[in-house]
């Protein structure tokens, strides 16, 4: 269903549009707008709504939910300290689960119709457009589907009372990587150690381009991307990434 020669309208609603750009698809999604605008998804508006976040809601929505599975494990037998331990087991977990989704599927190369919209909708979107701030962290629908999923790993290789420390523990982490990618983005440091985590792995975009001021591109080149953005790719785990240099525009770790 890929077409040749298509060109994508930004006004127009993205998903079901970035298909047709087929082989051309990753150079585009590589490509990024760096302005803040939220660009419209979808046609349906409910659908709209559900792929916009605002960061605070993943504490908000999480932390309670991660509090309930550790306490669980406490109540069901295990001591403080073990609970502890497989909750900061559980935190690694994630940071290994996050880096191996980032490596092993957020970058696979697609250009199939159905394959490029799947792209966009799981981490395309995210190095098309870096700087949306209510597509950032992850919706807590998407996310509630992975955590119940782990949930029923958790119980097929776990008891119940090991794995909700380890659930627990990973949703803690996922809380913290989220909204510190989040801040790495669209955080205003002025501690100096801060500062530097920001400066050294993700380098924002200089505001002309960022603001997309009068005469200065809005859409900068990967090129460009790659120069500001150079070393800038993970977060968590500091793991060099064999890609090519059309896929180092963007972002760093969603
Ligand atoms: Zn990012
Ligand atoms: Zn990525």
């Amino acid at each position: 269903m890929a077409r040749k020669g298509f060109i994508v309208d930004l006004n127009k609603p993205l998903v079901h549009q970035v298909g047709h750009l087929g082989e051309t698809y990753q150079e585009w999604v590589h490509t990024p707008i760096l302005t803040e605008k939220s660009h419209r998804f979808f046609k349906s508006d409910f659908m709209e709504m559900l792929s916009r976040t605002v960061w605070w809601v993943v504490p908000i929505v999480w932390l309670p939910v991660a509090f309930y599975f550790i306490r669980m494990s406490y109540t069901m037998g295990h001591t403080l300290l073990i609970v502890a331990i497989l909750s900061v087991l559980g935190a690694f977990v994630w940071t290994f689960l996050e880096y191996s989704f980032h490596r092993f599927l957020f970058h696979i190369d697609t250009k199939s119709y159905w394959g490029n919209t799947f792209h966009y909708l799981i981490h395309g979107y995210h190095h098309k457009h870096p700087m949306d701030g209510l597509r950032l962290v992850i919706p807590p629908l998407e996310a509630a589907l992975v955590i119940v999923m782990f949930w029923y790993m958790c119980r097929v290789l776990f008891t119940v009372s090991t794995g909700s420390a380890l659930l627990g523990g990973g949703l803690v982490g996922y809380v913290i990587y989220d909204t510190t990618h989040f801040y790495l983005h669209h955080g205003h440091p002025n501690n100096h150690s801060l500062k530097s985590l920001k400066d050294g792995r993700w380098r924002a975009p200089p505001p002309d381009l960022e603001r997309g001021e009068a005469g200065s591109p809005t859409v900068a080149s990967s090129a460009a991307m790659d120069a500001e953005n150079d070393g800038g790719r993970w977060v968590w785990l500091k793991l060099p990434l064999p890609i090519s240099p059309k896929q180092r525009s963007g972002c760093d770790n969603r």
